[in-house]
């Protein structure tokens, strides 16, 4: 018995715009995300069909610039100085990524509120001053 082998989601496609993670929208620079228009569920970079529901009703959409620490360490390897990498949670979306974290204004800590920043290509999350 043959069953079909080629489903919807594996058939080749178009190269997309660009797969940078950083894109530009209305409200500035800010990390690329899908949001899928059949169950909701908002993905990070720029998906053709969604992780959850397999739909390809999807729309790219622009991630928020601010979020809160979930973890982060400060990798001490070659002569490039300390290089602080933390999971950032955004806010309003259920979206946690790996990002750089820029620490020179002020050291980041665990659950601290961080904002996006992108200079040029590079971009990071750098800590939100409390006060
Ligand atoms: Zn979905």
């Amino acid at each position: 018995m043959n069953a079909p082998r080629d489903a919807k989601v594996s058939a080749p496609i178009a190269d997309l715009d660009s797969d940078h993670p950083i894109g530009e929208f209305a409200e500035g620079a800010r990390l690329v995300g899908t949001r899928c228009n059949a169950c909701g569920t908002t993905m990070l970079g720029n998906r053709v069909v969604c992780s959850t529901c397999v739909s390809t009703d999807v729309a790219r959409v622009a991630l928020p610039a601010t979020g809160s620490l979930y973890s982060f360490t400060r990798l001490h390897v070659g002569g490039d100085g300390v290089r602080p990498l933390g999971y950032v949670d955004l806010d309003g979306v259920e979206v946690r990524t790996l990002a750089d974290l820029d620490e020179s204004n002020g050291p980041v800590q665990l659950d601290g509120a961080v904002r996006l920043v992108v200079t040029g290509d590079a971009w990071a999350f750098a800590p939100i001053a409390s006060n």
